[in-house]
């Protein structure tokens, strides 16, 4: 500690909230418990309006999951009306009975979620362990924010924002689409919650739950569209904060439009954008192969790699990769891509058939371009969705590299000893500061990467994926966002026009 800089903030530890637990598990190797799922997983019906616009299931494209009807711009108008209705009822609501809210919505999730379990599956294509995954990361969002409400904002002193406007993608349809929602609301705003075109359905279980739970219909409201709408919700004056979860791309227009208007109190209208990744794992010949390939299979494929966490770049020291690349490749062989909702399934569909073709591209360019490929088999029922088969691919530079692909793609690249700065430097260059990865057996050269590498998230001899809330909170710099991180203590502070005291502590020893 006596080496921190004079200006470096020392949180209290117990914003840490070392007291609360974790969302509660399911044992998918307990066959009973598997046999209670499979009953409740086969949904019969649709979900939703049963007219509207179809959502179909990316492990099977004739299967639709429900309908949906979206929000047009003029409504966009109304429902920004509601909200301020809604602002007045839920900022004057003691903090207690916003924290109890949630809490009661996060109990009522876990009670349901074979049913919950079986719409993430058909609706996002996850597998069972991700769904349950999902559904857990969903829970504590709700708890851990609540709780954070119930130990430093008792007074009832914080100061909302006031309309804030949540923008969720469909990789973690419910996990993240509540985990922003939860948050405004437990800093007491009034939301606006546009999930993902792609999982509607699941933010539609995800509000009703909400208001099940206590939360006034005008308070958490959810809208349904593309950009146009998202758009439009951003560039309306009332709305005073915005979260979104994203491309770059898309969070610099939002950055541009807020950069236009100040908010009734005079501050910049806050935006808290969690993007993108050019994740890399350096691996050096210390490291234990065994357990190099079972980090780099969960961090590269899992979800079929569709997380902002995951492994895209593993860049392996000379002297043992082949030993490495050999035993990955051999694991790459057992690993089933296929129908999500069967337990031996290990990878599922990509998104869309957008999504499919823009990863397809990708490895053809990479093989057009000579660079060797290695890929694991697809099961026959693939031909019915948006698969991509687990893919690796041997590159010369991380230079080659452009942007991010989302999907079930890893690049690897050797270098030697002496090049390890270089490595360093080159994801350095990349932009992107997400997650990092070090797997070594000695101490010294895990401080050096440490230091080296302004990744919001470091994992050291572990897989880069599955942060959790509250124990490891989540994001990143840079092309990769703007903090706070999600999960972490300091997230809901960026949510009040008036933030309380921030306890920090600089001092000269
Ligand atoms: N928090 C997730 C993880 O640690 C990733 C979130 C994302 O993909 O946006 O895997």
């Amino acid at each position: 500690a006596a080496n921190l800089p004079a200006s470096a903030i020392r949180l209290p530890l117990d914003m840490f909230q070392p007291e609360r637990q974790n969302s509660r598990g399911v044992d998918l190797s307990d066959e009973n418990t598997l046999k209670a799922l499979g009953l409740t997983l086969r949904i019969p019906a649709a979900f939703g309006a049963q007219t509207g616009e179809a959502i179909t299931n990316p492990a099977n494209r004739q299967d639709t999951v429900g309908f949906i009807q979206a929000t047009s711009v003029e409504d966009v108008k109304n429902v920004i009306r509601k909200a301020q209705d809604g602002f007045e009822v839920w900022k004057n609501m003691p903090v207690a009975e916003r924290a109890a809210c949630l809490e009661k919505a996060a109990s009522h999730l876990e009670d349901d979620m074979p049913r919950l379990m079986g719409l993430i599956m058909r609706e996002a294509g996850k597998t069972l362990a991700n769904a349950v995954s999902e559904i857990r990361e969903a829970v504590d969002f709700l708890r851990y924010y609540a709780a954070q409400i119930r130990r430093e904002f008792a007074d009832n002193k914080a100061v909302p924002l006031g309309l804030v406007v949540c923008i969720s993608p469909w990789n973690f349809p419910l996990a993240i689409f509540l985990g922003q929602v939860s948050a405004s609301l437990a800093a007491g705003n009034s939301v606006l919650a546009k999930p993902a075109e792609e999982t509607p359905l699941i933010a539609g279980e995800a509000i009703q739950c909400l208001h099940k739970a206590g939360v006034p219909e005008e308070v958490v409201q959810l809208v349904l569209g593309g950009g146009d709408i998202g758009g439009a919700l951003v560039a309306d004056p009332r709305v005073t904060g915005v979260l979104f979860t994203g491309s770059t791309e898309v969070a610099k227009l939002i950055e541009k439009q807020l950069s236009q208007r100040l908010n009734p109190n005079g501050s910049p209208v806050p935006l808290i954008a969690e993007t993108g990744g050019q994740n890399a794992l350096v691996v050096d010949s210390s490291a234990l192969s065994e357990q190099v390939v079972a980090d780099v299979l969960s961090s590269a494929f899992d979800s079929a790699g569709q997380r902002c966490s995951a492994l895209r770049v593993l860049c392996l020291q000379d002297d043992s990769a082949d030993r490495v690349l050999t035993m990955l490749k051999g694991a790459m062989e057992e690993l089933r891509t296929g129908d999500p909702s069967l337990p031996e399934t290990d990878v599922g569909p990509v998104i869309s058939s957008e999504a499919q073709a823009g990863i397809l591209r990708h490895i053809e360019d990479m093989r057009a371009r000579g660079f060797r490929i290695h890929q694991s088999p697809l099961e026959a029922e693939c031909e019915n969705g948006t698969f991509v088969a687990p893919t690796l691919i041997e590159i010369d530079s991380l230079a080659v590299l452009q942007r991010e692909v989302f999907g079930p793609v890893l690049h690897v690249v050797r270098y030697q000893r002496d090049e390890l700065p270089q490595v360093m430097k080159n994801i350095h260059d990349t932009g992107y500061a997400l997650t990092f990865g070090i797997h070594s057996r000695i101490d010294r050269t895990i401080e050096d990467l440490k230091a080296a590498s302004d990744a919001g998230n470091i994992y050291i001899n572990r897989n880069l994926v599955g942060a959790v809330v509250g124990v490891q909170p989540f994001g990143g710099h840079g092309l990769s966002g703007t903090g706070p991180k999600a999960g972490g203590p300091l997230y809901l502070r960026r949510l009040l026009a008036h933030r309380p005291e921030i306890k920090a502590f600089s001092r000269r020893d």
